[in-house]
């Protein structure tokens, strides 16, 4: 049997309320792009963004959801003068991101912020009763234990849109899980997948920020970059399907076909292929249990001549090797991890720090920072949280200072 929180029934005919956080993001706006397709299934009822005001008032005309949440004050402020007179509500900050995650009329939360910034508005949509279709992966890094308790103690239902784990869910369908041998994630590699190492210093923000196959938000195009996505990813996967990271494997597969794969202990392996499109899972995790008909573009079998994989190198990606460290590690190892490769990103972003300064900066931060304490509570990983954060804009603020670039 899947773990409890997939116990999620068919959704009902009539239309479900649906809160999109991050809403003006890439997963944000591709999930509006699915509710466009099924009009009669949704009600949009609140939609949130960061900072981009333009945008969140275009959709908030568009979807009259009875209320929008933005985190920046001046976006704030736009968005209340552009929304006046129309009765939706303009709310602000975390609090505000909380009420809108669980407003009575709200069925479904689709959590797609990036970031630790994303598990406030989850914990509280959980204890509200509200299904979770689950985009922001750093929630269960940052809180996997704390998140799974939630679900146990609300009998909270949660699923995944990332694809890997959209894919792995897909193969484990009507299996029994204690037949699993082995979940294997994979990895498109990221655009420096063949660059020589040698050359990794020179790397620019732009050149980083050029993913071969997806088009997703700055931070994760990094996190791919770097491969500390595939990273928080195993760590997710944990957390999601209760398998160990030893039977927890990343296979780099260039063409993003095959999602995801899971071996049973029979010897067979199933996978779920399908071209690089975040729409179709999306969708899924809005359907689930069941599948609907959609236009969303095929596989061009005629077309498709082979597909390539080969193992991912740990040596050149350290990113890697520090997730499966910090899942074995526990405590608030995974947290730190978390927070620096957050920051590391930014300051990256800001062109601050170099490419090969973002795998330094969370070693060094889990050597610094990370405990042993089992279960840590909420305020301690919002603490960690903090304390790392700042951790890594000293420590990569003395790289610029002493590096030659
Ligand atoms: P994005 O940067 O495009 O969008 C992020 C959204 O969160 C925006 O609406 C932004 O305004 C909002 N936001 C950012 N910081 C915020 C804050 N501090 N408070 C409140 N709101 C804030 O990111 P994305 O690519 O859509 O990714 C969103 C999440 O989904 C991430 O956790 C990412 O890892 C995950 N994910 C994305 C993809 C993809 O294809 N883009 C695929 C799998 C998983
Ligand atoms: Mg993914």
């Amino acid at each position: 049997m899947l773990p409890d929180h997939f116990r999620i029934p068919p959704p009902s005919d009539g239309p479900r309320g649906l809160a999109v956080l991050g809403s003006t993001g890439s997963i944000g706006t591709q999930t509006l792009e699915v509710v466009r397709l099924f009009p009669e299934a949704f009600r949009v009822q609140a939609l949130t963004a960061g900072r981009s005001a333009e945008r969140l008032i275009a959709q908030a005309r568009a979807f009259r959801p009875a209320c929008v949440v933005v985190e920046d004050e001046a976006a704030w402020a736009q968005v209340r003068a552009a929304l006046a007179g129309t009765g939706i509500r303009v709310l602000r900050g975390t609090d505000g991101l909380c009420e809108a995650a669980t407003l009575p009329e709200v069925d479904v939360v689709m959590a797609a912020i990036v970031g630790a910034a994303g598990l406030p508005p989850v914990l509280a949509a959980i204890e509200a009763g509200k299904l979770i279709a689950l985009a922001n992966k750093e929630t269960l890094v940052v809180a996997g234990a704390l998140v799974r308790e939630h679900l146990r103690r609300h009998r909270g239902r949660l699923i995944p849109v990332d694809s890997e784990h959209s894919a792995i869910l897909q193969c484990l369908v009507g299996e029994p899980v204690h037949a699993i041998e082995e979940l294997i994630l994979t990895a498109s590699g990221g655009p420096f997948r063949t660059r020589p190492a040698s050359t990794f210093a020179a790397i620019t923000r732009d050149e980083a920020l050029q993913h071969p196959n997806w088009s997703m938000g700055a931070k994760i195009t990094v996190d791919s970059a770097t491969m500390m996505n595939k990273g928080l990813e195993v760590i997710e996967a944990h957390w999601l399907f209760d398998v160990p990271a030893d039977r927890l494997r990343v296979l780099v597969h260039p063409q993003s076909i095959i999602h995801s794969l899971v071996t049973f202990q029979d010897g067979s392996t199933k996978a779920q292929l399908g071209v690089p499109d975040m729409k179709v899972p999306i969708q899924y995790a809005l359907s689930y249990p069941a599948r609907w008909p959609a236009p969303h573009e095929r596989i061009d079998w005629a077309a498709l001549r082979c597909l390539d994989f080969e193992p991912p190198d740990v040596g050149k990606f350290p990113a890697l090797r520090l997730a499966f460290e910090a899942l074995a590690h526990g405590g608030t190892a995974p947290a730190v991890l978390n927070a620096a490769n957050e920051q590391a990103v930014a300051l990256f972003l800001e062109e601050r720090i170099r490419f090969i300064d973002i795998p330094r900066l969370i070693e060094a931060a889990l050597e610094a920072r990370s405990t042993a304490e089992p279960q840590p509570s909420l305020a301690t990983l919002i603490e960690t949280d903090a304390e790392t954060r700042r951790y890594v804009r000293e420590r990569g603020q003395e790289l610029r200072r002493t590096a030659t670039y």
